[in-house]
């Protein structure tokens, strides 16, 4: 459960029971998603509870809000402390974390009012679960770039990720992997794709999707461990023709893919690039030493 009547949130300044804390109706945010989010995990770790990358998550809750007009008027330092005490106030230590920012009244398809800030947190366990998926290419695409600011992790963006979920599960997948407007690989309802082959790691290049924090992290580790990794624009064949491949993401972490649409990947998980990467990331967030890992 998200939340009980012992719930407490940030919003707007106050630390408030989730029970009690009420909005209006009549927002913008309401009647045409047109608002921002963020999704951050927190982990104990053995020097206490650490939000993992808390600076680039608000740092990217400000530049969505930039991006579709959404006046950014929070101290991210200030928010990142506001998010310590909900964790506290509510006696979480490994948790999801949710900043939402959202428009006040107004109905008109023009710029915001004034705007809202809430945080909340819930215990979350992996998003995606803990089994490798079985993956199915959508028949949704992601939204095209010159339709929205793709970029940013705004509300209404969810609908589409929403379509494509429900129709992967609908046809007995665990997830599904949208292509972009020109039929190349982009990326989950909530989360970004690597692939492997040949001893290599791809992924989507940005422009047509998410650019999460994850994947950037995953980039990162792959230069300490001297994997290869080319972002790139990749067809679903090269997909099809992969030797393995995984998502990853802040909600779901770095979760292996078994197969796709019914075909399987050809490298067991447990010998894949996927794997180490899963092994070291988890020693990142948890403040251990990186290589503390048995490959
Ligand atoms: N793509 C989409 C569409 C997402 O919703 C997410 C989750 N925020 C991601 C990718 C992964 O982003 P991150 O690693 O920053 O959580």
């Amino acid at each position: 459960m998200y939340f009980d009547d012992k719930t407490i949130l940030y919003f707007d300044g106050q630390f408030t029971k989730a029970v009690e804390a009420t909005t209006n109706l009549y927002t913008q945010t309401m009647h045409y998603g047109y608002g921002v989010f963020e999704g951050i995990r927190a982990y104990e770790t053995a020097n206490g509870t650490k939000i993992f990358k808390a600076e680039e998550h608000f740092e990217r809750l400000k530049n969505s809000c930039e991006q579709i007009h959404i006046p950014y008027k929070y101290n991210n330092e200030e928010l990142i402390q506001k998010t310590y005490e909900v964790l506290k106030l509510n006696n979480l230590t490994d948790a999801y974390i949710r900043p939402l920012v959202f428009c006040s009244p107004n109905m008109g398809i023009s710029r915001p009012n004034e705007v809202s800030i809430m945080i909340c947190a819930w215990e979350w366990g992996a998003y995606l679960g803990e089994k490798l998926l079985n993956l199915s290419i959508s028949s949704y695409c992601r939204p095209h770039p010159r339709s929205t600011k793709v970029e940013a992790k705004v509300c209404g963006h969810y609908v589409n990720s929403i379509l494509a979920s429900v129709e992967a599960k609908d046809k007995g997948f665990d997830e599904a992997l949208l292509l972009d407007s020109d039929g190349f690989l982009a990326e989950g309802p909530g989360s970004n794709l690597f692939f492997e082959k040949d001893g290599k790691l791809f992924t989507p290049q940005r422009g047509n999707i998410l650019p999460g924090i994850t994947r950037a992290t995953v980039i990162e580790l792959c230069k300490e461990l001297e994997i290869s990794v080319e972002e790139g624009l990749f067809k679903p064949e090269d997909l099809q023709n992969a030797d393995s491949a995984f998502l990853c993401g802040t909600a779901a972490e770095i979760i292996g893919v078994s197969s796709l649409d019914g075909k399987d990947f050809p490298i067991k998980w447990e010998n894949s690039l996927g794997k180490k990467l899963q092994l070291t990331y988890k020693n990142l967030v948890l403040d251990k030493p990186l290589l503390q890992t048995q490959f």
